[in-house]
């Protein structure tokens, strides 16, 4: 039997390695200063490390033991707690994959909010069953703040260089109208010139402004039940005009034809969804102009469709398209493909990480599909309303606006 077991010699040394192992791993656990918490699959804390002690406050000889969410209490910026569904470490055992989150804050025992980053990996079993999860965590209190202090100081800074900007612009502007000024041909070019790039100017500190304030929750924000098709009609009739001048066709695609008596009929779905409509108009209007500028010849399609759940907007064109390694960073802060078309074209590579912000706002998803030299799709989901749901909320707004008109003393 030994035979089979191994020597006392070999067991010996295989118990000795096992504890080795275990001190090992209890040595780094105990060193970094990063959280690590096990959770089983009940739910049940089984490790938790000095790191998380110094983070939640809690000891491992209270916290182990606990089922996780007496010791994890998630909050959102405002302070308020987040429904444990809602919660990363939720979210991970639902999706049985790892899951990250770089905003999460987390409630001391105290009560203190600490902001962390926290990224949660399930584990599985032979049957791929999660069989419980491994929490890592970090307190990043000092870089929220430090890009708070940037985002603050980009947002100053833009918005008090934007009134300049705009004075040089229409100095420029002056100049080059030719009722006021009179100027010979070479001081015309290099003047519009000047005015060209000071309007990019304009628009880069616009943008940092919007993509500061999205970033930090201050843009301003009024969402109300919109009938998206009413709405979309209206704007494509508004953005025609920009695509014939540059010799593009803009086709709007919002309607099913029912097979029903009149096949030739064309019905349009109501498609309700809670959003600010300025809001909505900018992500579209952006849409549309980037297909507009990276679009040479052919059209440019803006769409309407849905199913029960979701109101899906899509942007078509048949322009330059995307290289697919582009795409996973479309929605990133400042990036542009790098292309002749870029060179040449101007822009921020704001618009769509904004955009990207925005629609997150409603609780949306924007994303892209795209054929390098076929051109490119933009899609964006919104949650849908019923129309039954819909119809009780606009009651409801269209009531509190009369009561506030009423206290008010104004008419509607
Ligand atoms: P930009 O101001 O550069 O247009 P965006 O954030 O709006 O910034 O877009 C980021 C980059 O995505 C663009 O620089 C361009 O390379 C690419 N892009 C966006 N829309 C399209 C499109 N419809 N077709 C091809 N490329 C696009």
């Amino acid at each position: 039997m030994w035979g089979k077991r191994g020597t006392a010699g070999e067991q010996g040394s295989l118990a000795g390695s096992l504890r080795d192992e275990k001190l090992k791993s209890n040595i780094i656990l105990n060193a970094i200063e990063d959280g690590v918490v096990l959770i089983d699959t009940e739910g049940v804390i089984r490790l938790f490390n000095p790191g998380a002690t110094a983070i939640t406050g809690w000891v491992a000889d209270e916290a182990e033991g606990l089922d996780w969410r007496l010791v994890f209490k998630f909050v959102d910026t405002k302070g308020q707690p987040i429904t444990d569904n809602d919660t990363i470490l939720s979210q991970a055992k639902t999706a049985a994959r790892p899951v990250r989150d770089n905003a999460a804050n987390l409630q001391t025992k105290s009560g203190k909010t600490v902001a962390t980053s926290f990224s949660v990996s399930p584990l599985t079993g032979a049957d791929k069953q999660v069989t419980g999860m491994v929490g890592i965590f970090r307190d990043v209190s000092i870089e929220r703040q430090d890009e708070s202090r940037r985002a603050d100081f980009i947002s100053t800074a833009s918005h008090e260089m934007r009134t300049p900007v705009a004075a040089i612009e229409g100095y420029l502007s002056l100049a080059l109208n030719e009722k006021v000024a009179i100027i010979d041909n070479k001081a015309r070019d290099y003047l519009e010139k000047a005015h060209a790039s000071t309007e990019h100017l304009g628009q880069l500190f616009q943008d940092l402004l919007t993509s500061a304030k999205a970033e930090d929750g201050r843009l301003t924000n009024h969402p109300r039940v919109v009938e998206i098709g009413a709405f979309a009609e209206q704007l494509v009739s508004d953005l025609k005009f920009s695509a014939e001048k540059k010799g593009l066709f803009l086709e709007s695609n919002f309607g099913t034809v029912q097979p029903s008596a009149e096949p030739t009929k064309v019905v349009r779905p109501l498609y309700y969804a809670t959003v600010d409509p300025d809001r909505l108009r900018e992500v579209i209007t952006n849409l549309f102009d980037n297909a507009v500028k990276y679009t040479d010849t052919g059209k440019i399609t803006i769409g309407l469709t849905g199913n029960e759940q979701v109101v899906q907007f899509f942007v078509r064109d048949t322009g330059n398209g995307i290289p697919p390694e582009d795409i996973q960073h479309l929605f990133q802060k400042f990036y542009r493909v790098d292309n002749s078309a870029t060179r040449t074209i101007g822009g921020t590579g704001l618009g769509l990480f904004i955009c990207k912000k925005i629609v997150e706002l409603y609780q949306g998803r924007i994303w892209v599909e795209s054929e390098f030299g076929k051109g490119s799709t933009f899609f964006i989901n919104f949650p849908r309303l019923t129309t039954q749901n819909a119809e009780v909320q606009l009651a409801r707004e269209a009531q509190s606006g009369e009561l506030g008109s009423m206290a008010t003393g104004t008419h509607l």
